[in-house]
């Protein structure tokens, strides 16, 4: 491989990973940088397809952050090799066609610069890395993807699908990469970023994972009008370092890309790279989540892995406001009666709701708070608005009509408050892509459309956010902009 197109991938979860996966595959050099030290411990047992016991290690307590908005928003994040990845639930719904277009409607603003054919063919790649149980059929507003365990909803849970259906709903199993049917790990996932893509391109040729490397800025040539460096904070030594590439993949997550693009100003870039349009950081989003438990009055087979029933049609609902229901088990009993395939009368639903995106939420660097390296602290600045709001409540009295449609009376016990800001871990948009720079931080193969030689490939990179988990989408985005780096280096 050839040390000039080497190029810096700045971060080690999902996103990174698979950035970096591609391009050494491709033939392209990486470094990668990770300002954690180590994957973290826990412990996952699984027997004959279900989740015995799980142990999640501990978040990095939120430093370097200053909320103006909703005060209880949540920031934790993780510092460590894998990332956020250390601790998700493996989630996986891909998004549908309509994801990507539907905010049309509202303003061509919210139009993505990909399509869902444009990434279909990297929906598979990153699929194919996380051993996915699933029922491989398409539904209503939901793309099979490929999995590698078959799971289809239990029988006695027909009338359900059969009344989503009516609705324009499916009802399927949830994608989830829960690994294959038995396993002893040591950490709390079965698909860690670090485990499953990085740990296998370490040792290889052309690749270089630098850990306790906290990014500090890009640095501009003013000359080659490119990025030329990342200058880094090594923790072990607590000295600067400067690394020099042809190109700089941002993968920090959806809050520190855009803080890393803000510390790099400079003289040509006096808002940040990527700024010259004055959108870096605007257009924030998050999911808004609850969780509740709803009894019925006819026992069915206890949900594991979990159901997910799809969000209505986006021809019969506003643009860009939608919910998705996720049912599974609920408290400790539920889950126990899941793990054993037992029947039950209640069952817990977690909603993920979505917001239309805005300037007026957004991240920017704090006018008096210093980080712990001395740049900006960013402040966070997002709530949710009563239209969100009551989408979550709609969303409530929607699932329980459908039970009854199911012919079930259903009625929620017991809503667990969590419908503040970040409780879900799924905030993006604050370095957004869009076809247009008057519109987006980023093109379509995610490059910020000021400097092609630096990409943004979190989820700070959504145009808009669908109701659906948002970490398969981001791997997908990251493996096809990484596989165009690598072709534009190779052909340059
Ligand atoms: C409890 C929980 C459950 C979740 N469940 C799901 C789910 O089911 N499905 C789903 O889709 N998503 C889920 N998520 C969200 C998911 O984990 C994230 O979407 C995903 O990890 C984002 O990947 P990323 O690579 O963009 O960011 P991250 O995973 O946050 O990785 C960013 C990496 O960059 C490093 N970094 C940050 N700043 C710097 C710097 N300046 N220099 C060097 N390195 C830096 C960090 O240490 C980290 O390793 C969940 C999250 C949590 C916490």
């Amino acid at each position: 491989m050839s040390d000039d197109r080497r190029v810096v991938v700045i971060g080690s979860g999902p996103a990174g990973a698979m950035a970096a996966h591609e391009l050494v595959r491709k033939g392209i050099a990486v470094t990668m940088l990770e300002t954690g030290q180590d994957i973290q411990h826990g412990m996952l047992v699984r027997l004959a397809g279900r989740n015995l016991f799980r142990r999640l290690p501990n978040m990095t307590k939120a430093e370097g952050f200053v909320v103006t908005g909703d005060p209880e928003t949540n920031l934790e994040y993780n510092y460590a090799l894998g990332g956020l990845s250390n601790q998700w639930t493996g989630a996986v719904p891909r998004f549908c066609a309509e994801d990507f277009t539907a905010g049309e409607q509202i303003h061509e603003k919210y139009r993505w610069p990909v399509t869902y054919g444009d990434l279909a063919a990297y929906y598979e790649v990153a699929e194919r890395t996380m051993e996915i149980t699933a029922d491989p059929t398409d539904v209503p507003n939901l793309p099979a993807g490929y999995c590698d365990y078959r799971q289809p909803v239990p029988q006695d849970w027909q009338s359900v699908r059969q009344a989503a259906l009516k609705r324009g709903q499916g009802f399927t199993t949830m994608p989830l990469a829960d690994g294959p049917p038995y396993l002893l790990l040591n950490r709390g996932t079965s698909f860690n970023s670090y485990s499953k893509l990085i740990a296998k391109l370490v040792g290889k040729s052309g690749f270089e994972l630098i850990t306790q490397a906290h990014a500090l800025k890009l640095e501009w040539d003013g000359r080659r009008k490119k990025a030329a460096a990342v200058i880094y904070h090594d923790r072990q030594t607590k000295s600067h370092r400067r690394l020099e590439a042809s190109a700089f993949v941002v993968a920090c997550g959806p809050l520190n890309s855009p803080k890393l693009l803000f510390n790099s100003e400079c003289n040509d870039h006096p808002n940040g790279m990527g700024n010259s349009a004055g959108l870096l950081g605007k257009y924030l989003h998050d999911h808004p989540r609850e969780w509740w438990a709803v009894d019925i009055e006819r026992p069915l087979t206890s949900l594991s892995p979990p159901a997910y029933l799809t969000r209505l049609p986006h021809g019969s609902s506003d643009p860009l406001l939608a919910s998705s229901w996720t049912l599974g088990a609920f408290g400790t009993i539920g889950k126990i009666k899941s793990r054993l395939g037992r029947t039950t009368t209640y069952f817990g639903v977690q909603v993920f709701g979505t917001m239309v995106p805005e300037e007026k939420y957004y991240v920017s660097p704090a006018k008096n708070d210093k980080d712990e390296f001395g740049f900006p602290a960013l402040e966070v600045h997002i709530s949710f608005d009563e239209e969100v709001m009551g989408n979550m409540v709609k969303a409530r009295e929607h699932l329980t009509q459908l039970m009854q449609d199911a012919g079930q009376k259903g009625a929620i016990r017991e809503i667990v408050p969590t419908l503040v800001p970040g409780t879900a871990k799924h905030y993006g948009g604050a370095a957004r892509m869009h076809a247009s720079p008057r519109f987006g931080v980023t093109d379509g193969f995610n490059r910020l459309h000021d400097i092609s030689n630096v990409l943004v490939v979190d989820a700070s990179s959504f145009t808009t956010g669908a109701e659906k988990n948002p970490t398969l989408t981001v791997m997908a985005l990251a493996a096809r902009s990484a596989a165009r780096l690598a072709n534009d280096l190779k052909s340059a």
